[in-house]
Parts: C-alpha cells; sequence; structure tokens
C-alpha cells in the first residue's frame, strides 16, 4: 500500500478518535459541573454565614468598648449629682442623664442585643448547612470524585491520542499532510473511507473498473472521483 496513504489513514483514524473524545468530555463535564455547582453552593452559604458572624462578633466588640465608656461616664457624673452645690446644677445634671446619657447606654444594650439575637439565627443557619453540607458528601461524595476522575482519565486518553497525531503529522511530509487537511476540512470523520464491492463507502457510488483497479493495486494515493474522499482496501491496512 502506498504509504502516504497509510500515513493519511492512520491520521484519519487519530482524528476520528480525537473528535470522539469531545462529547465524552463535554457530558462528563457537565454532570461534575451539576454536582459540583451544588456543592460550592452550600460552601458559599456557609462562608457567607461565617463572615456575617465574624462581622457580628467585631461590631459587638465594637459596641462593648463605647459602653464600658459611657458606663465610667455615667459614674463620674453620678459623683457630680451627689456634689450638686445647688438645685439648679442638680436638676441640669439629672436632665442630662435622663436625656443623653442613659439614652445612649439603652441604646448600645439594644443594639447588642440584636446582633446576639442575630447570631443566635445565623450559628442554627450554619448548622443547618453544615448538615446540608455532609448529607450531601455523603450521598455525592464519592460519585463527584468518581466523575472527576472519569474526566480526568478521559483528557489523559485525548492528550495521548493527541501526542500520537503530532507525532506522525512531524514526520508527514508537508504537502500530504495539507492535501489530507484540506479533505478533512469537508469530509471530517469520513476522510478516508474503505471499498466494499467495488463501492466508496463515503459516497455509496460505484466506482469505475479502472479506479477500481488503482484502489487493488494500492501503489497510489486514490481518491474517490465522486466525492474526492481517500479511498482504500480493507485488506492493504493488514499488510505490512
Ligand atoms: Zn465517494
Amino acid at each position: 500500500m502506498n504509504q502516504y496513504l497509510r500515513e493519511m489513514i492512520e491520521l484519519s483514524k487519530i482524528d476520528n478518535a480525537i473528535t470522539e473524545f469531545e462529547p465524552k468530555i463535554e457530558k462528563a463535564n457537565k454532570e461534575y459541573e451539576a454536582v459540583a455547582n451544588r456543592r460550592i453552593a452550600i460552601t458559599e452559604s456557609i462562608a457567607n454565614l461565617e463572615n456575617r458572624k465574624n462581622q457580628i462578633f467585631q461590631d459587638i466588640a465594637g459596641y462593648e468598648k463605647s459602653l464600658a465608656k459611657l458606663q465610667q461616664e455615667e459614674k463620674e457624673h453620678q459623683k457630680k449629682i451627689q456634689m450638686a452645690k445647688n438645685e439648679r446644677e442638680l436638676e441640669n445634671l439629672k436632665l442630662e442623664k435622663e436625656q443623653i446619657l442613659t439614652p445612649q447606654i439603652e441604646n448600645l444594650n439594644e443594639a447588642i442585643a440584636q446582633l446576639n439575637k442575630e447570631l443566635e439565627h445565623i450559628e442554627e443557619q450554619l448548622a443547618k448547612k453544615e448538615q446540608e453540607l455532609q448529607e450531601f458528601q455523603k450521598e455525592f461524595g464519592e460519585y463527584e470524585r468518581d466523575l472527576v476522575l472519569k474526566l480526568e482519565e478521559l483528557k489523559n486518553q485525548q492528550k495521548e491520542l493527541s501526542q500520537e497525531r503530532n507525532q506522525l503529522v512531524s514526520q508527514m511530509d508537508s504537502k500530504i499532510f495539507s492535501f489530507y487537511q484540506r479533505i478533512r476540512r469537508w469530509a471530517k470523520e469520513t476522510t478516508a473511507v474503505p471499498v466494499r464491492d467495488q463501492a466508496c463507502y463515503g459516497c455509496f457510488m460505484k466506482l469505475s473498473n479502472q479506479v477500481y483497479l488503482e484502489v487493488i493495486k494500492g501503489e497510489e494515493i486514490v481518491t474517490c472521483p465522486n466525492c474526492g474522499r481517500l479511498v482504500y482496501l480493507e485488506s492493504h491496512l493488514e499488510e505490512e
């Protein structure tokens, strides 16, 4: 069999195999993404809740600092009240306490109480999400790992084929390679097709006796006169 033709047939088989991997990888990828997205959604919820929790801790710490300061002021104010020199000063100090200090302290206590309440709610939600994550891992963890392995294996196999392809292309005559590519562009996976019962298995037209003889001799590169695909006898492929 013509060496160039043999190389092109070999290349078309590799290209076909590579093409077949695409939908498999795409399908595996979709399966993986569906399960991974579910897990990511849960872990993101947990992260958001944790962030809010930390923010609340910081806010509470800040409010408590302000509260301690106000309580100190209140103490000092109380001393002033006890040491008031006259009725008017006493009234003013009392009013100041009533209208400014006490409401400020109350507001802060209220704010801290609110935050603690929210914290409780967040802890509840966190526990729920943690539980959800555990259940998810139990149910789908192994499935997700299997999908990752499957995807990796498919990609590795495809990579190996690509390396095999590069190896073959590098040793091919560049004109032969361009010739192959021109047919491949439109004929795709039927770039090289066998001849059976004197018919081209790309367009299923019968070959003339003359063309068929060329195919049988196998000394030249033969293309189907009707469709332009590379044609060959399967029995020639098995020969060295
Ligand atoms: Zn044909």
